[in-house]
């Protein structure tokens, strides 16, 4: 007899708990600082104008169809992206040691990267402790053993680096660690350059194997580059290694699932038998990746006057939530708000972990009607000239 006894009721996603909270909520002077997603300054969501251009040249191209692209999706989409986040020369590219295939956005390529490691060099998987939410279910789900290493000093508001060095150190050799390739999901902070030497040198040392995911590229600081700095440094220290690219951010493409997982390894053939496995991992999942998201993204990298102005608005996104940043601790200054606050400038990309408590976060949202998740992570995105000023007397008024 078939039952549904094990069918019990899942608890809603907290993260899309909040948001659906945060829209039913009718007070006009509500602020969403929920989701990780850009909004403009009077804060709506914006489409980049070199995506509106792309979409254009996208409808008016007679050849564009709708075809499937094969199991390894669009591979002009996923070279570029692959050269963009290792690098335009990149040498591991010539070496033809890397691969990459199309994914579902930033997730369906971590869940990819995921199930291939756990069939082809399972591991324990370390994830930081904070991360985004959805690193523990997605490992999980791939049925890999997940352990915490630590990220974060609540008392410093700093990375707890030199924990994070005992756990690099005691970590069983050969696990997987997953590394915030930039703008660390939620704390906003990323090691320094000679941070992430002294860590891609003991990981080395003890054979652990990096997966990065990049979801911020370019976001974090406006600049592409400077965003790849530790991946690119990674692959120079010849590590093999996997990194999970996302475009919902960079070019606010959220709903269409843009995203990339590159793979590097030791040698051609390697990477030629790894290729076979994502298309065959691809093929039991979704087959074939989205289509929309992917012809975006590859228009603009194909062309140079596209690809310029698709950093300037990149730029424009960036340095809108530095204003932000800024702004928000100046209110702060002003109003003499006890505390450290001088993370909220110093951290960077889309969110600021703003140390305060779950109790803090749940007075905020009843008297003030603002919303952020329980861990008091900001999405800085929210905020602009209009409502800023209210949300540093929110925060003023609670830590008092
Ligand atoms: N990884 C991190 C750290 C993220 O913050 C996000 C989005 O918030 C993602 C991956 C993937 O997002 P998406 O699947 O929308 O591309």
């Amino acid at each position: 007899v078939v039952t549904w006894t094990d069918l019990t009721q899942q608890p809603e996603d907290p993260i899309f708990k909040l948001l659906n909270e945060c829209i039913a909520d009718s007070d006009p002077s509500k602020i969403n600082l929920s989701i990780g997603a850009y909004r403009d300054e009077t804060g709506k969501p914006w489409v980049l104008p070199v995506v509106q251009k792309a979409k254009q040249i996208l409808l008016s191209d007679p050849a564009s169809n709708h075809e499937y692209f094969g199991l390894d999706g669009n591979r002009s989409f996923t070279e570029a992206s692959a050269r963009l986040i290792l690098g335009q020369d990149s040498a591991a590219m010539k070496d033809k040691r890397v691969t990459h295939i199309q994914a579902v956005s930033g997730t369906g390529a971590v869940r990819l990267g995921a199930d291939f490691l756990a069939k082809f060099r399972p591991g324990t998987v370390y994830i930081t402790n904070p991360t985004w939410g959805n690193h523990p279910k997605i490992f999980a789900a791939s049925h890999l053993k997940v352990v915490e290493y630590n990220y974060w000093d609540g008392k410093t508001r700093t990375i707890a680096y030199d924990t994070l060095l005992d756990n690099l150190n005691t970590a069983p050799v050969g696990s997987i660690f997953v590394l915030h390739a930039c703008a660390h999901n939620p704390t906003g902070l990323d090691p320094t350059h000679d941070q992430w030497k002294q860590i891609a040198s003991i990981m080395k040392e003890r054979q652990l194997f990096p997966f990065f995911d990049c979801a911020y590229q370019g976001f974090a600081s406006g600049d592409l580059d400077r965003d790849a700095w530790a991946v690119r440094y990674f692959v120079e220290q010849g590590f093999e290694l996997l990194v999970a690219q996302s475009f919902s951010k960079n070019f606010g493409l959220y709903s269409e699932r843009t995203g990339c997982l590159t793979g590097v390894f030791a040698d051609k053939e390697t990477t030629v038998k790894a290729h076979s496995q994502f298309c065959a991992l691809v093929r039991c999942s979704i087959s074939n990746a989205p289509g929309f998201g992917a012809k975006i993204v590859d228009i603009v990298l194909k062309d140079a006057a596209l690809t310029k102005e698709w950093k300037e608005n990149l730029k424009t996104m960036a340095n809108r939530i530095t204003l932000m940043r800024e702004k928000l601790f100046e209110h702060l200054k002003k109003m003499e708000t006890p505390g450290i606050w001088t993370h909220i400038t110093s951290q960077i990309g889309m969110f600021s972990y703003t140390g305060l408590t779950l109790a803090q976060v749940a007075a905020i949202k009843s008297k003030f009607h603002v919303y952020m998740t329980d861990e008091g992570r900001v999405s800085m995105a929210g905020l602009n000239e209009s409502n800023v000023k209210q949300f540093a007397e929110a925060v003023d008024w609670v830590v008092r």
